[in-house]
């Protein structure tokens, strides 16, 4: 039934055509004739009349023609306003903004102008990066043959949408859409070629749990002299995805260990019954000690692998502290809580201070590049708090910070300090901290990779 209406539909208009064609035609010769022939007065009129009937054909023709013009003038038009309407998918390029955007879609500049400002409230365009994906709708206008802006959304993040809609009065009204997170547990482990930082971001551990998992093992590990190549390191910690499985953010770091020429630190996060976070180690013994065994950023050390030359150096007679190379400016850190006792200039070894810790153990830091703001002799200082920032003031012949643990007044290796462990958990504490590290253990192995940050694309 649709096709043969169809079908008699296009005969028709091919009828039309060839009609019009023909009477285009033969109007000219027609007309022609008329003058130069004189016919008898009966014949003539009737032929008048013919002629005029035929004029009057030929003048509705070429009005239909026009009609047809100005019609396919419009058909022009409306497919280009077609082109423009619906939702487009476009991509921030460097140096786009956000009216770039919606003018390259084909927005009218006014709603342009309204949406920007309606966006604003709720997204700062200084957060506008490139990669960032943009969905641009627009619509037919109501009354006349124009286009509206109806909406646009941005991807200000893989959680966070931001969409701008038209209201009913022709106002732009911003909102955020932020997507459903959910919590992965990841792992990632490796073998340390050079440096523990750079093993570790190439097997897949982020810069931030890297830092963490590095500012725990600080208390046992000391990261110039105890790392050798082939030593392993393993890394339990959350992440927050999308529900397309894209990384939002990291979550906490859970479990961190590395194997040191065959000895294994394996530390465990956990709460305990008064909401105290901290890592313990499989006895359930706290991870913190009164000193650092590495008193700077550990990700920042350079390798002293195969170094045996000054900086580099272990403690000896002669060498009565160990050395930390690291660029010059790296924030070094109390190795434990107390007071300062010298924070000043010291001959040899430059600019030098010395925490007070307790009765019996002080610490030193020298050739340091300069002094923390605010902080004096006889200041209190706390554990992991920035003292200085290494350089390589007095007798030294490149930048590194020179440690020193002091026993009763006399320098001892540092390396050889035996510190109690921290705190030890017990009771409900003890026995919920052994079934939570049992339940990571069992699932250790079947953990997935950690989920890489995606491109903003
Ligand atoms: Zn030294």
């Amino acid at each position: 039934m649709k096709k043969t209406m169809k079908q008699s539909l296009a005969s028709g208009f091919t009828l039309a055509a060839v009609t019009f064609l023909s009477l285009s035609a033969s109007a000219d010769p027609i007309v022609l004739r008329r003058g130069a022939a004189t016919p008898a007065p009966a014949t003539a009129d009737k032929l008048a009349a013919l002629h005029d009937t035929r004029d009057a054909l030929v003048e509705k023709a070429l009005l239909m023609a026009d009609a047809r013009q100005a019609r396919l003038q419009t058909l022009a038009k409306t497919e280009a306003r077609q082109k423009l309407l619906g939702e487009k998918q476009d991509v921030i390029g460097k140096g786009d903004t956000l009216a770039i955007v919606l003018a390259r879609a084909g927005a009218p500049a006014n709603h342009a102008a309204d949406a920007f400002a309606a966006v604003t409230k709720i997204f700062n365009p200084k957060d506008l990066r490139p990669g960032q994906q943009v969905s641009v709708h627009l619509a037919p206008e109501t009354d006349g043959d124009g286009v509206v802006l109806q909406s646009f959304s941005l991807k200000a993040n893989v959680e966070r949408d931001v969409a701008v809609t038209r209201q009913p009065d022709g106002s732009y009204k911003a909102e955020d859409k932020l997507k459903p997170l959910t919590t992965e547990i990841s792992r990632a482990a490796g073998t340390i070629d050079n440096s523990l930082f750079v093993s570790g971001t190439g097997a897949g551990i982020p810069v931030d749990v890297m830092m963490e998992m590095i500012k725990i093992l600080s208390f046992d590990v000391d990261f110039q002299r105890d790392i050798q190549p082939g030593d392993g390191f393993e890394v339990v910690f959350e992440q927050k995805v999308t529900q397309d499985r894209k990384l939002a953010r990291n979550g906490r770091l859970l479990y961190a260990a590395m194997t040191l020429s065959g000895t294994s630190l394996k530390l465990y996060r956990f709460e305990d019954g008064d909401g105290f976070v901290d890592f313990y180690n499989p006895k359930g013994e706290s991870v913190r000690k009164a000193l650092l065994k590495t008193p700077i950023d550990g990700a920042k050390l350079t390798s002293g692998f195969g170094m045996r030359q000054h900086p580099i150096l272990g403690f000896s007679l002669m060498h009565k502290g160990v050395d930390f190379g690291a660029p010059t400016g790296t924030p070094i850190q109390a190795a434990g809580d107390g007071t300062l006792k010298v924070y000043g200039g010291n001959g040899a070894y430059g600019n030098y201070a010395q925490i007070q810790h307790n009765g019996q153990y002080a610490t030193a830091y020298a050739h340091m590049s300069r002094f923390a703001p605010g902080l004096r002799v006889g200041s209190r200082v706390r554990q992991g708090q920035i003292i200085g920032y290494v350089g390589t003031t007095g007798r030294s012949t490149g930048p590194h910070l020179h440690y020193e643990v002091l026993a009763g007044g006399t320098q001892i290796n540092p390396l050889s300090v035996k510190l109690p462990s921290g705190r030890k958990l017990d009771g409900a504490d003890l026995r919920q901290f052994l079934a939570q590290t049992k339940t990571l253990n069992d699932k250790m192995d079947s953990l997935p990779h950690p989920v890489q940050v995606a491109s903003a694309r």
